[in-house]
Order: C-alpha cells, then sequence, then structure tokens
C-alpha cells in the first residue's frame, strides 16, 4: 500500500481545510470501504482526513419538525435511535441490517452514501473499466448478474450500494455539503447520478474538497412507510434488491406515493409507475400487487439478471404491504 498521512481533525473547518492541502485527499470514515480500496491497490491517496471526530454524531430536531443528522453518526446509532424509529422507520431498518454488527458500529452515515460500488470487475485492479478512466465496461457483456436492470443506457451497469440512500431519497430528505469556500444544500434525490461519458468516474456530484457533513429529513406528516430487502438468506452481504415505499395518506386512501428501488440501478431508482397507480387507492393488498407490477414495468436486464424483475416486484409489494402494518 502507498504510504498516506494521516490527519485527524476535531472540527468541520478544520476537516475542510485539511481536504485542500494538496495531492489526492480522501475523507475517511469509518473506513469500512475505504481502507479496503486501499488495500486492493484501488485508490492510492496522500492523505487521510478522518472525519469520525470533525463531524456531527447527533440527530436532532429542525425548526419544522424534521431531523437533521450528522454524517458521524454511526449506523447502528441510526438503526435505534428512537425518533428515527418512530418517524422515519425505513431508515433505520435500512441501517440496521447493513453488513454484522461490527460494521454498523464502525460505519458512518457519511460513508455509507459515499461508498463506491461493488461491482467486481470494478474491485479488481487488473480491470481498467470505464470507472478507472479504461475504455470498456466488462460487465456490459461479461458476469452481470448482481447489476442493472434500469438506467443501463449509461457506460456503467453498477447498482447503487448504499442501503441509506435509498429511504433517504423515499422521505425526501436534502444533504448539507461544505467545502471552504462555503456550504449547499442538494435534495438526496439530486445527489446521486447517472453515469455518462463524462461522469462515469463518480456517482454523486460531491467536489473533491467538499464533504456531506448532514442528512436533513422533513417533517414526514401522515406517512406510512414501508422497507423490503431480498437477500441470500440469513446473508451478511449487500442486498440482491430492495424497496422502500413512502405513502401520504388521506384516511384509509394514499393521497400520494414515493417507491424507491434498490440494488437494480446505478442510482436508488425512483419507480414512477408505481407511485402513479398507487394515488387514490386503499392501502390493501390489491394495492400492494399492481405496485409490484407496475415497479418493473420498463426494465431492461442484462444478461444474467432478469430474475432481478421478479425479486423487485416482490420487494415492492412487501414494502407496500409493510408500509400497511402488515407481517411480510
Ligand atoms: C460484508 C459487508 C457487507 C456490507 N453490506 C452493506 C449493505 O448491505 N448495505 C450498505 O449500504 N453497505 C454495506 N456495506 C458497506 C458498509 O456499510 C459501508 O462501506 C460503510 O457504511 C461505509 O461507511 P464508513 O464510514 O466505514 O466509510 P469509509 O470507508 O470511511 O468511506 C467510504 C467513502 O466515503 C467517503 N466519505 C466518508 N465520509 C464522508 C463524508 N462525510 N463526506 C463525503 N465523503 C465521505 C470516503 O472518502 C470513502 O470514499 C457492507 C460492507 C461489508 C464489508
Ligand atoms: S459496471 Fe461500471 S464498474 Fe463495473 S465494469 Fe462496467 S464500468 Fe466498470
Amino acid at each position: 500500500m502507498k504510504a498516506f498521512a494521516y490527519v485527524n481533525p476535531s472540527n468541520e473547518s478544520d476537516a475542510l481545510a485539511a481536504l485542500r492541502s494538496g495531492g489526492i485527499v480522501r475523507p475517511l470514515g469509518g473506513g469500512q470501504d475505504l481502507l479496503a480500496r486501499l488495500k486492493d491497490y484501488l485508490d492510492e491517496p496522500d492523505r487521510l482526513v478522518s472525519v469520525k471526530g470533525a463531524l456531527n454524531r447527533e440527530a436532532a430536531a429542525t425548526g419544522d419538525g424534521g431531523l437533521r443528522i450528522g454524517a458521524a453518526m454511526r449506523l447502528f446509532e441510526v438503526a435505534e435511535h428512537p425518533e428515527i424509529l418512530k418517524r422515519y422507520p425505513a431508515l433505520a431498518e435500512a441501517a440496521s441490517t447493513v453488513g454484522s454488527p461490527q460494521i454498523r458500529h464502525q460505519g458512518t452515515v457519511g460513508g455509507n452514501l459515499n461508498q463506491r460500488p461493488r461491482c467486481w470487475y470494478f474491485r479488481q485492479e487488473e480491470f481498467v473499466c470505464f470507472k478507472k478512466g479504461g475504455n470498456r465496461c466488462f460487465a456490459a457483456d461479461g458476469e452481470n448478474q448482481y447489476h442493472s436492470i434500469f438506467g443501463n443506457d449509461g457506460p456503467s451497469k453498477i447498482v447503487h450500494p448504499s442501503s441509506l440512500a435509498v429511504p433517504l431519497v423515499a422521505y425526501g430528505a436534502r444533504f448539507r455539503l461544505a467545502s471552504a469556500s462555503g456550504e449547499r444544500e442538494v435534495a438526496a434525490a439530486d445527489y446521486f447520478t447517472l453515469p455518462s461519458m463524462q461522469t462515469v468516474q463518480k456517482e454523486n456530484v460531491l467536489a473533491d474538497d467538499e464533504l456531506l457533513t448532514h442528512v436533513i429529513l422533513p417533517a414526514p406528516g401522515n406517512v406510512r412507510s414501508g422497507h423490503y430487502e431480498v437477500r441470500f438468506k440469513e446473508s451478511r452481504d449487500w442486498p440482491m434488491a430492495f424497496a422502500t415505499v413512502v405513502l401520504a395518506m388521506n384516511g384509509p386512501s394514499i393521497d400520494s406515493a414515493r417507491v424507491v428501488l434498490g440494488a437494480v440501478a446505478p442510482v436508488p431508482w425512483r419507480a414512477e409507475d408505481a407511485e402513479r397507480v398507487l394515488r387514490g387507492r386503499l392501502l390493501d393488498d390489491a394495492a400492494a400487487d399492481v405496485a409490484g407490477e407496475a415497479a418493473v414495468r420498463g426494465a431492461k436486464p442484462l444478461a444474467q439478471n432478469a430474475y432481478k424483475i421478479r425479486i423487485t416486484r416482490t420487494a415492492v409489494k412487501r414494502a407496500v404491504l409493510a408500509a400497511a402494518g402488515r407481517s411480510v
């Protein structure tokens, strides 16, 4: 591994200054992804800036009834936080299923949202694909059973790896990004980017000298939410397909819906057809069925991943049933 300097700032502004200190600099959260990339020679920074002691680790109420979560919060804390469990249960559930207890105790919110893809070609030094500055995608006509079935038209066929990203898009969260020159807020739905030839080496809009410092959740209002992940039996690995649904209710009827799919596209994928068919319906078994069918309309599987259509349909159906309070 290439030698690197380690910086351990105690506040946000020192961390942001350190990101501009020259050479290749990477923020370090719990290191669950970044340290593995270093060991596999995928990333060779000159400097690591630990953000665990520099960024906020709390979840605090906002003035308008929402919740502001610091990017240094650990995943187990998200899973166990009483306000998150009560008001944003799909987020707590997504955090509770990440990896193993050890990974959830080390992994941070900021690191989870900014982790790099799991594509096995990307993770091996020898395969210099588009994402690493090469001129081909090895998955396009290679081993693509865990790759995307939506958003496939670009140069990379990855699926976005973050479990938290999907409920955050579904709840309409925003991210605070900061650099030494200022700060900005971006909707979670606009943070993650589909790959084009110009953007294929990144998965989001974060600049090299910026940090994701907070996740800001809006007041939930009268919503019911559900989350369902399809995994290999008892697996600690990433899910094969999953879904979060957030339903704004009007009595027993669904006023509006957000249905977001995970592990099926290079970004958390809004299933807009499913959202449309849920609008105005009673929240019952039939609604779950039609939402599952609609969610997979327009899927374009690769040679080896057509099975994902079926499990995605199941994930959506069960997420709707979970939102209805049914055991799934
Ligand atoms: C066996 C296994 C199973 C896993 N299963 C899942 C799963 O089911 N779902 C899932 O979502 N993840 C899963 N993971 C991944 C793991 O949860 C994430 O890698 C972890 O959450 C990353 O958090 P971290 O703080 O350790 O990130 P780090 O490794 O420290 O950082 C990850 C990336 O984010 C950047 N970064 C860190 N903090 C910030 C910040 N505040 N602002 C901007 N950039 C930042 C780093 O530079 C780095 O590029 C699994 C990992 C393993 C090993
Ligand atoms: S899917 Fe993306 S990361 Fe994987 S080989 Fe293709 S270009 Fe590389």
